[in-house]
Order: structure tokens, then C-alpha cells, then sequence
């Protein structure tokens, strides 16, 4: 063994002893509400493909058609010759449907975080995070060099005292230039499912001139009268400077983007590395994108959000009424927290026998301690299987249930509408 694999794989066995190693899945088949892995059929309630469309026949469609009219690669990066006609469309719906000026694609959500973060602050500014904003944020707070604020989850007291020093730190510009001040959070919160105050946060930034970036990966497609996010059901468009967001979850492709002013675009082309240093994303899947924004803002996107609130809350009962504490949360990521590593890992394993998909999620994904299953619902789901994971997971609260909360309102409402 070399000096490198002896490492790791020490390395590895103290992951493993703690319950964190991590291994990877295999699945054979597309995904849908039941994927094939390790030769079974499982019932799958733990993908974002929240509406069902990563296999849909109208976007398999638009992706062969848009191989076949402008071939597999794009050759060079966007700024190169790479800016085949699919992009332009692609970011033109995307810029209607979120009702902004322009919008800016990236080949993943995580690059688009990168990207744009480091091409709006450096050194001598501010960036003011939510404690549970997804790590590709995080990751490009560290990255962007400017200093690093953290607020407690949707505490908006500490956010406030926050800006405030942020704000004291130039008074009246007398030491140099003002600082720039970006606050980042996430409409739906990845691990936990509960939604950002979005209205508190728009009234804060305003009032303290910062910036604010709000990343609708779990909200896109979900909320709203058109599924245009959180934005739209807070009434909030128009007010969050910049929107973030992938094309990979509730939209079934791959990619991410921003949604904002055609000024904000036109500086992220001259300045986000991720987009300028890479080369653009395969034509074909910014064709099936396109298809996929018509088909979610149409009559069909109406019913798939309705079938998904329809299990979401179908399963919302059955969880709470087998005895798991359910924390207040209004959208499709239903936590149910199980506490140590190994308890959530078995529980895991033991609802694989029984047939389902739900992995445990633990640190560094979450805190320590804090370790979950996270049940996703998606409009692929059947209401037989909600049904009979509602049956099994009663018959294991016993073993793997944490202690009762003493929450007085556990399916309490945080409705956005
Ligand atoms: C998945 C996710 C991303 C990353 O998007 P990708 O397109 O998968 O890279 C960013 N933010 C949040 C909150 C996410 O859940």
C-alpha cells in the first residue's frame, strides 16, 4: 500500500467508527416514485425530483431533440463559442418566469453559489449567513475572502445586531469606502424543510442597505400560484436583489442559475469564475430546462403541485400519527430527527428492508447528534406506499423514536401564503 492509501484508508476506518462512512448507492433504473438498486424495488422518498419530472416524456423528448440539433458538447465556455442558441432561450425563460430583468445559467447550483458570491464580495466585506445555509454557500462565503458572519437559524434579532456592527464598522464612510454587506439564506432549508422569513429579512436588508441573496433550490417548482418559489408566494418579487437556484431538482434536468437585474448578469459573465473558467454545460439539457419551465408553469405543473401537497400532507399525518415528533415545517422535506449516528443508520437499513429509499443523513450534513432520515415526497410518489410506510415506520417508533418532544404544536403551520 502506498504512503497515501495507508492514510486515507486509516482515515476511513475512523469515519466508519464513528458511523460516518459514507458509501455510494447504486440505482438501475430512471428515477420515480419506486428505482431499482441492488436488484429490488424500492419505494423512493428521498430524491428532490419533487414534481416527478426527471423522467418525463416531454423533456426526454426536448433533450434528444436538442442533441440532435446542436450535438452533445458545447465546445468552449460560454464567453468562448459556447454560446450556443439553447442557453439564450434557456436563461430568456428562465428571466419570465422568475419575473426578472435577465438570469444567468451555470452547469450546477453548486458552481452558480461559487460563482456569484466571489464576484460580489472580497476583503473588507460582509457576508451574514444563515447556521444552516447549505454548504455550497458556505463554501463560497469562505472562498470569496470576505469576513464571515453567523447568525442563529432564522433568528432575525441577531441578524439585525449583526448588520448593525457591520454598518458601525465605516460610520459616515470616515475610515475608507463603506463596506458591502450580502446576506445569504435559503427559502426552503435543505435538512430541515422550515422556510426563511423572507419578508423580515427584504425589511432588514432594506433598512440597512445590504444585499441579499435567497438560493430557492427546494422552493422552485414547489411554492407559489405559478411555482416560481417562495419569492412569489411571499409576494416578495422585486425585492430580493439576488435569486438563486437549480435546475436539477423540481425542474428534473441539471444545472443551476441566477435570477436578477440585467446589471447584476452582465457583471456575473465578466466576473464569476465558475461560469467564465468552465466549459458550458451540454446544449441538450438546457433544451430539456426550457421544456421543463413551459411545462411547470402550465396547467400540468398545477396539478403536479397539487399531487404533491397531497401526499406531503397525507404523510405529514401518518408520520405524526405513529408517534414521531415532526418539527413545524411546510414543505416536501419532512426531518425526522433520530439523533445519534448509528440509530439513524439503522433505522435506515432496517426501511430498506421493508423496501423504502431514505437514507440517514448525518454530519457533516447536519450537526452532530442531529443525525435524521430525511422523508422527501415527490409527485411520483403512490399513496399506497405513503400509506405503508406510515404502517412501518409506527411499528418501529418504539425502537428508533427519540424521547417525545415536549413540542405542544408539533404539525404547527409556517404557511408563506
Ligand atoms: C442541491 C442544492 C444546491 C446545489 O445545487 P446543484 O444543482 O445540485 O449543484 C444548492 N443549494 C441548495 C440549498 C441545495 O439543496
Amino acid at each position: 500500500m502506498t504512503g497515501l492509501d495507508a492514510e486515507l484508508s486509516s482515515r476511513l476506518r475512523d469515519l466508519e467508527s464513528q458511523d460516518l462512512l459514507r458509501r455510494l448507492r447504486d440505482v438501475g433504473s430512471p428515477q420515480g416514485g419506486r428505482v431499482l438498486s441492488g436488484g429490488r424495488e424500492l419505494c423512493n422518498f428521498s430524491s428532490n425530483d419533487y414534481l416527478g419530472l426527471a423522467n418525463h416524456e416531454l423533456l426526454r423528448q426536448a433533450m434528444i431533440e436538442g442533441v440532435e440539433r446542436f450535438g452533445t458538447g458545447a465546445g468552449a465556455s460560454r464567453l468562448i463559442c459556447g454560446n450556443l442558441d439553447p442557453f439564450v432561450e434557456l436563461e430568456a425563460a428562465l428571466a419570465a418566469f422568475k419575473g426578472t430583468e435577465a438570469s444567468l445559467c451555470f452547469s450546477t447550483g453548486y458552481a452558480t453559489a461559487l460563482g456569484t458570491v466571489c464576484a460580489l464580495v472580497s476583503k473588507g466585506d460582509f457576508v451574514v449567513v444563515d447556521k444552516l445555509i447549505h454548504a455550497c454557500l458556505i463554501d463560497a462565503a469562505r472562498l470569496s475572502g470576505a469576513t464571515l458572519r453567523v447568525f442563529p437559524h432564522n433568528d432575525m434579532n441577531r441578524l439585525e445586531e449583526i448588520l448593525q456592527a457591520c454598518d458601525a464598522r465605516h460610520p459616515g464612510g470616515a475610515q475608507g469606502p463603506r463596506p458591502n454587506v450580502l446576506i445569504l439564506t435559503e427559502s426552503v432549508f435543505s435538512m430541515d424543510g422550515d422556510l426563511a422569513p423572507l419578508r423580515d429579512l427584504v425589511d432588514l436588508k432594506d433598512r440597512f442597505g445590504a444585499w441579499l441573496m435567497v438560493d430557492e433550490a427546494h422552493g422552485t417548482g414547489v411554492f407559489g400560484e405559478h411555482r416560481r418559489g417562495v419569492v412569489e408566494a411571499m409576494e416578495l418579487s422585486g425585492r430580493v436583489d439576488i435569486q438563486m437556484g437549480t435546475l436539477g431538482k423540481a425542474l428534473g434536468v441539471s444545472g443551476g442559475y441566477i435570477a436578477g437585474s440585467r446589471i447584476l448578469v452582465d457583471w456575473l459573465i465578466n466576473r464569476a469564475r465558475s461560469f467564465i473558467f468552465s466549459t458550458a454545460p451540454s446544449p441538450a439539457v438546457a433544451c430539456a430546462a426550457k421544456a421543463s419551465l413551459e411545462l411547470v408553469s402550465g396547467s400540468e405543473g398545477a396539478e403536479r403541485q397539487q399531487r404533491l401537497w397531497a401526499f406531503v400532507n397525507r404523510m405529514k399525518e401518518s408520520i405524526i400519527g405513529a408517534g414521531w415528533p415532526l418539527p413545524p415545517v411546510r414543505s416536501p422535506i419532512l426531518p425526522m430527527i433520530v439523533g445519534g449516528e448509528a440509530a439513524a443508520l439503522g433505522l435506515s437499513r432496517r426501511l430498506q428492508d421493508e423496501g423504502f429509499l431514505i437514507p440517514a443523513i448525518r454530519h457533516p450534513t447536519v450537526a452532530r447528534g442531529e443525525a435524521r432520515l430525511r422523508i422527501t415526497l415527490s409527485a411520483s410518489n403512490r399513496l399506497e406506499d405513503i400509506a405503508r410506510l406510515g404502517e412501518v415506520l409506527a411499528g418501529l417508533r418504539g425502537e428508533f423514536g427519540p424521547e417525545p418532544v415536549s413540542d405542544p404544536d408539533p404539525a404547527g403551520d409556517e404557511s408563506p401564503s
